[in-house]
């Protein structure tokens, strides 16, 4: 069994959206209470809260706080069980020697979601809505359908808009057929990346587009007097500006990820983490960063799913060796786009980086499967060109010495 989640917008009337608020509002300050009781019971006995401590906590504040009265119960075991996680973390990292930062209250700005334990108690769906405990039945845009058995649910307020996540459950499903073709990626600031049959990926074009909007509305953001409406509202727009971007290279992912896993039987990428990154002018690290970490993931989730192999190797000298001799490029710096080698190798340098990338991927499989795939020495499967869907792949030369 697999988990997939599934996020439809929310358009609650007027009285809905104050009970929304609402509800926000609750989980916001009972979360903060939490913190404060962990922090109370560890500082004075060393040891975490018990559950009945939570029990008693919860019983007296839906007593004396009125807006928490309507409020259903498995929010708060919900708060309570994000104070614990928080807490959990801050001393897993405490112990890995990292200097951590402490769990910290949340301020409006930075609490966003509430969840629902268990799908049908809290929140379910009634019709064609969606029924909430405490708000009522609010609309829904089902933009798609929703598969397997849901069990939890969420919900969420981003930037002005609300939505409702479920988490279901789906059967697992059937292996894809082999293909026979694998593949070395090598993701790179000048292309998205560089496969090892020489085929260059562009960076998507929304990302520069993004880039220079948001220069825009942080400048006018930063114009606007503290604490007024003008504020707000810039600030909001810069919000939903983000939310777009996330959006955008979610789906980019999505689809890339799903034409390398639906052609390739192994894909090879370096673990990124230790990779020694050069900043580009017109992209900032940061974007480029969390695109890579996001098609990382999905495409080590779908290729799971689909029995594909994703294997990371170490990016120590993958640019800086011959992919044919193995013979290292001394003086090889950051400004050379092409190597040369005294064996004959003249390659592309970051197709041969790819190269390099997916013989190390390579050695790591035995010689008997290396027989059954394109793009290793010993093959006898023919190679095919991947294709995407959404275009911009430049051709390079397939060579293999
Ligand atoms: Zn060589």
């Amino acid at each position: 069994m697999g988990y997939r989640a599934y996020q439809y917008r929310l358009y609650p009337n007027k009285r809905q959206t104050q009970d929304l608020l609402n509800l926000l509002a609750v989980g916001r300050h009972y979360y903060n209470m939490c913190l404060d009781l962990w922090r109370y019971v560890y500082l004075t006995e060393k040891r975490r809260p018990t559950s009945q401590e939570f029990e008693v906590m919860r019983k007296g504040y839906k007593k004396t706080i009125p807006a928490a009265r309507g409020v259903h119960s498995h929010v708060f075991q919900g708060l309570a069980k994000r104070a614990e996680e928080a807490f959990q973390g801050f001393f897993r990292r405490v112990k890995a020697g990292e200097a951590p930062g402490y769990p910290r209250y949340k301020s409006l700005d930075r609490f966003h979601a509430i969840e629902f334990k268990q799908f049908g108690n809290g929140v379910a769906i009634d019709g064609r809505r969606v029924r909430i405990s405490g708000v009522g039945r609010v609309r829904v845009r089902w933009h798609r359908p929703m598969q397997g058995t849901a069990k939890t649910a969420e919900i969420v307020h981003k930037a002005g808009q609300w939505f409702v996540v479920f988490t279901c459950e789906v059967p697992d499903q059937p292996e894809l057929p082999k293909t026979g073709q694998v593949v070395g990626l090598d993701l790179g600031v000048a292309a998205l990346f560089t496969t090892s049959d020489g085929d260059k990926v562009d960076h998507p074009k929304f990302y520069q587009q993004s880039q220079k909007r948001l220069r825009v509305l942080n400048r006018a953001l930063a114009r606007k007097k503290k604490g007024g409406k003008n504020r707000r509202k810039a600030k909001q727009r810069l919000q939903r500006h983000h939310h777009h971007i996330q959006n955008q290279r979610l789906d980019y992912a999505h689809k890339l990820s799903y034409a390398l896993v639906q052609h390739y039987d192994l894909i090879a990428l370096e673990e990124l983490k230790v990779k020694n990154m050069v900043r580009n002018k017109h992209l900032s690290k940061s974007i480029l960063d969390a695109g890579w970490s996001i098609f990382t993931k999905l495409l080590t989730n779908k290729a799971v799913e689909a029995g594909r192999q994703v294997l990371f190797v170490n990016p120590a000298y993958t640019s800086k060796t011959c992919s044919n001799c193995g013979a290292l490029f001394e003086d090889l710096t950051l400004a050379d786009r092409w190597v040369e080698c005294r064996c004959g190798l003249s390659l592309d340098r970051d197709h041969n980086a790819a190269r390099n990338i997916l013989k190390q991927a390579l050695r790591l499989w035995d010689a008997e499967v290396r027989r059954n795939v394109a793009g290793s020495p010993d093959a006898s499967v023919p190679r095919k060109p991947l294709a995407l869907p959404m275009g911009s792949v430049t051709a390079g030369c397939h060579v293999w010495n």
